[in-house]
């Protein structure tokens, strides 16, 4: 498995403990806070309930973290609606 790979899988697992449904993940050219300028690979997802935006930096700046973004900063919004429509 690669790093990419893996990162992946723990994005996905985190965000699904958040409630988020993530959909498949995208390749995508990621950009730091250091260097705006330089892009590197790296993937992203996106809730398919609530649009939460989950990034994967396989080759983040020091300090900076491989997995962010508001699907694994935040719940899903989508989690109180279902848990109404299931209760
Ligand atoms: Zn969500």
């Amino acid at each position: 498995m690669t790093k990419m790979e893996r990162l992946k899988a723990e994005a996905r697992e985190t965000a699904t403990l958040r409630g988020h449904r993530l959909g498949g993940f995208q390749a995508a050219a990621i950009s730091g806070e250091a260097s705006a300028e330089e892009l590197r690979p790296g993937a992203t997802a996106v809730c398919d309930i609530c649009g939460a935006l989950v990034v994967v930096d396989p080759a983040p700046a020091p300090g900076e973290p491989e997995i962010l973004g508001e699907g694994v900063d935040r719940d899903c919004t989508g989690i109180d609606q279902e848990w109404h429509e299931t209760a």
